[in-house]
């Protein structure tokens, strides 16, 4: 069962180890975790629902309750204090595209808002529904999850976009496939939400985002379906389907998509290598994606985040080896590199010399597998660190762009600066750390963690968290970043899209969505 107020299945811990509670207690001081809100006593408080009965629509508290809010920090603060302004007036489970358009119909006639809702693991308020005098109905595409077509000879399959990621990679692997689309929201992050949110995985290195692999399907919309239609490739003007990714739910229900798959690759390995200085590994990963070295993941640590991944590992030969390291003059300023090869057992074997060759020439010290396996068992497990370290008082939340290589250096140093310069001006403390991934030849993907004292006051907390991400929204801008890289726009990053997309492009987006959804009915607020 998934838990209600935070990631995850309710049977699956990630235990805080003591070197990790020891570590932040030095950082944070003594650490008041306040008691959540009861689901029974949340339950009572919702508002009798406004929409009327339909034989689709779920109005129970519970439903409207588990399908309020997403993953974001003022979600999981929302959820935990019990303090939801606003819920859905119920949930709708379509079990076919019939049903989808018979919906849309009922929030026609009855002028409910419609928000569409794949896995919920949407970190930037996507599924919230906003406050309005008209009813608002959450369409919940879980029961949509099947294959409908498998193409072998054309290497595409076709599914419902309900899908969750391990049930479409084990819907292909019985055939020898892959989609090879792992964001670390795996678990329940859905075929729909990922189109919809361009989303990306953590081997789009080799299998690309969500962009390339979406080849065509189908959507429903206020106006009726718009199919997609499947070309390898096509110069007939501007494509829809570009149009339609990152929709964001504002333009209509996508019941369906076509995606390209590839055979399961016969070979895969995880290697680490560590650097003695961010400077040095960051142009390790540079020249590794301009020579085209066939990697399938790239993961750099900066100095804060290795020494705390090593921290949170609380394996005691981790604290051995880095003693070691130590000794051998990779000190505080220490890196992390991780990367992936993948294909034939031939081509993994090579891209490893090719990678290690690079490395060799910057000070890397090649620590084979064992780190690298280490990441891979624990990749779509870490999210569970998010409860444990909120139920110890630690608020944890994360922030991305994509940045050209030209100010890589500046950006990975100004955005962990400028959060914890935030906190400073309200007198608190906070860790910040930053990794690269998702590199291109162009630039890479700075990924920021942030970890702060849980305040007793859930507005204290909010506030506090606003400033932070604001100063590092203002940062990433300032340094030619793009708002979000994978996460979305959603409600928390709508404010800085016209600084990215300018006014006519934002007009164009508006224009786009009304054409169909005439009546705004479909997940307003959500993109501006
Ligand atoms: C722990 C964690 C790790 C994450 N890691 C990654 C990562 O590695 N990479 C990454 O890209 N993202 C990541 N995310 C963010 C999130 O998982 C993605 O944005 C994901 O694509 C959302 O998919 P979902 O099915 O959960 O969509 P939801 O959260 O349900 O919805 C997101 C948006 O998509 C719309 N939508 C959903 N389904 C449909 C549909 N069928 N038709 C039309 N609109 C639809 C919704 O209306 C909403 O606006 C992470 C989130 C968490 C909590």
């Amino acid at each position: 069962m998934k838990r209600w107020n935070g990631w995850g299945n309710v049977n699956t811990d990630y235990p805080v180890p003591v070197s990790a509670e020891v570590y932040l207690a030095n950082l944070f001081g003594p650490l008041d975790p306040q008691p959540d809100a009861a689901y029974e006593t949340v339950l009572k408080s919702l508002p009798a629902s406004r929409l009327p009965a339909h034989p689709l629509v779920d109005l129970s508290a519970e439903a409207r309750l588990t399908h309020t809010r997403g993953q974001s920090l003022p979600d999981l603060v929302a959820l935990r204090s019990g303090r939801i302004p606003v819920f859905p007036d119920g949930v709708a489970y379509p079990h076919t595209e019939e049903d989808v358009r018979t919906l849309i119909v009922y929030a026609q006639k009855t002028g409910a808002k419609v928000i569409p809702y794949g896995g919920g693991t949407s970190v930037a308020g996507h599924i919230n529904p906003m406050k309005s005098d008209m009813p608002v109905m959450t369409l919940s595409l879980e029961r949509m999850t099947r294959l409908l077509d498998l193409d072998e000879f054309g290497r595409t399959a076709t599914f419902e976009a309900g899908v969750t990621g391990p049930e479409l990679e084990q819907s292909l692997a019985k055939h020898g496939y892959t989609l090879g689309h792992f964001p670390q929201s795996h678990e329940y992050s859905t075929l729909g939400g990922w189109i919809a949110t361009r989303s990306s995985g953590q081997q789009s290195y080799k299998y690309g985002r969500i962009e390339p692999l979406f080849a065509g399907g189908r959507m429903e919309t206020p106006r009726g379906s718009i199919e997609l239609p499947h070309f390898p490739a096509s110069a007939a003007g501007p494509d829809i389907k570009e149009m339609i990714l990152g929709s964001e739910g504002r333009m209509g229900v996508i019941t369906q998509a076509k995606v390209r798959i590839r055979r399961i690759p016969a070979a895969e390995e995880f290697y680490g290598v560590f650097f003695p200085s961010w400077e040095a590994c960051t142009e390790v990963v540079r020249q590794i994606a301009q020579e085209e070295i066939p990697v399938s993941m790239l993961r750099l640590s900066n100095p804060q985040e290795t020494e705390t991944t090593l921290i949170l590992s609380g394996k005691s030969w981790v604290g051995m080896a880095d003693k070691g390291l130590r000794l051998i003059g990779y000190g505080s300023r220490r890196c992390l590199l991780i990367f992936g090869a993948t294909g034939s057992a031939i081509s993994v074997r090579r891209t490893r010399a090719q990678v290690a060759l690079i490395c060799r020439r910057h000070g890397g010290l090649f620590v084979g597998t064992i780190v690298g396996h280490t990441w891979e068992k624990s990749r779509f497990y870490t999210p569970y660190l998010r409860n444990t370290l909120w139920e110890r008082g630690v608020a944890i939340d994360t922030l991305e762009t994509a940045i050209p290589w030209p100010n890589i250096m500046a950006a990975s140093t100004a955005i962990p600066a400028s959060i914890v310069e935030a906190a400073r001006k309200s007198g608190e403390e906070v860790l910040a750390f930053a990794h690269l991934s998702h590199v291109y030849r162009d630039g890479a993907s700075i990924y920021t963690t942030f970890l702060f004292r849980r305040q007793a006051d859930p507005d204290g907390l909010l506030t506090l968290w606003g400033e932070m991400k604001h100063s590092a929204s203002l940062t990433i801008q300032q340094h030619g970043g793009t708002i979000t890289h994978q996460h979305g726009v959603g409600t928390d990053h709508a404010s800085y899209l016209p600084a990215e997309k300018g006014v006519l492009g934002m007009d164009a987006l508006r224009s786009v969505c009304k054409s169909f959804d005439p009546d705004g009915l479909m997940n307003p607020g959500k993109l501006f």
